[in-house]
């Protein structure tokens, strides 16, 4: 029977997906993340607590913010806390701020400057949400947890997925796979589709790039393989991965565990704004989107080991 009392930490939920699983599908992203890639486009989804987004443009320096905190987290700006490159009128101390569930600062400013990421929610609350976007499924879409990652808050992601297989909705799930294989497993009887990534085939670097070596992950994907369809992404970040000889041992590691089809990303710095107003230090600045050459250069390398590969 599911706990549809469980709660756990989203920080978003949107409708309309179609990249994401198959037909249109309900994106949940879950709070918390055991990796750190050095391109994360959800920096907000790597925490496992509620943070406070500071929007520079919004504020305009009134102090209501601070009056209200219980930790004295907010202080008027000095050049000593500069956060990024824009001159904010706030400093906002993240320590301080980081175990706070009060968020009395979100409610307090008058601009909406300031945005709680991270909300908690019940198994029941998310399905409502799901119900609404049944219609668009047409038998085909379905839900995809997402995040940071939803293997993180693991007791809460599987009722949840077990809740959306009593409504007989599809289920997805985004995952780094970095757990231990009896997490992994749990999820089986309640996920139709793995989409997990491949950053790099060399620990070293793997580690280099993400926080975590990959040796954990491959076993992850080799041993959900067997049970359950599993896609395959690459996200191309030019100098760090994109190298010929890793992107045929990626191709060749899958095929080895029966997984056909690669998908392909290109670095993006869509996330970045996000850094700023997290007070997080984004650290891929100087590097550029792989151009379209690039992208089928990759492709054709992937094809001639003998796996479908589509650039998304
Ligand atoms: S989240 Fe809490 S601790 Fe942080 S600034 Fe707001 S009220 Fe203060
Ligand atoms: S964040 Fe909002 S409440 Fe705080 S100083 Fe800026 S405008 Fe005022």
């Amino acid at each position: 029977m599911t706990n549809l009392k469980k709660t756990g930490l989203v920080f978003d939920i949107q409708s309309f997906s179609v990249h994401d699983g198959p037909g249109i599908r309900t994106l949940i992203f879950l709070k918390g993340c055991p990796l750190r890639c050095l391109w994360c486009a959800n920096p907000e989804g790597q925490k496992l607590f509620p943070e406070v987004r500071y929007h520079v443009m919004k504020c305009v320096g009134c102090l209501a913010c601070a009056e209200v905190c219980p930790h004295g987290a907010i202080t008027l700006f000095s050049e000593a806390c500069r956060e990024g490159k824009k001159q904010p009128k706030i400093c906002i101390d993240r320590e301080k701020c980081a175990k706070c569930l009060g968020l009395e600062c979100v409610a307090a400013c008058p601009n909406g400057a300031l945005q709680l990421t991270g909300k908690l929610m019940t198994v029941e609350e998310v399905v409502k949400a799901v119900k609404r976007d049944l219609p668009f499924y047409r038998g085909k879409g379905g839900v995809t947890l997402s995040g940071g990652d939803p293997v993180y808050q693991p007791k809460f992601a599987i009722e949840l997925l077990q809740a959306c297989k009593e409504e007989y909705v599809n289920t997805a799930i985004e995952s780094a796979m970095f757990a231990k294989r009896e997490k992994i497993e749990k999820f089986l009887p309640v996920t139709d589709l793995f989409l997990t990534d491949i950053k790099h085939m060399n620990s070293k670097k793997h580690k280099e790039l993400t926080g975590v070596p990959n040796e954990l992950i491959l076993k992850n994907i080799a041993l959900t393989a067997r049970y359950k369809p599993v896609l395959v992404r690459v996200p191309i970040i030019p100098g760090s991965n994109d190298d010929d000889k890793n992107m045929a041992a990626t191709a060749a590691f899958c095929l080895e565990y029966g997984i056909t089809r690669i998908n392909i990303l290109p670095y993006h710095k869509l996330g970045v704004s996000k850094y700023e107003q997290l007070g997080m230090e984004y650290l891929q600045e100087e590097i550029e989107t792989p151009d379209d050459d690039k992208m089928e250069h990759i492709k054709e390398i992937m094809e001639d080991m003998g796996v479908t590969c589509i650039i998304n």
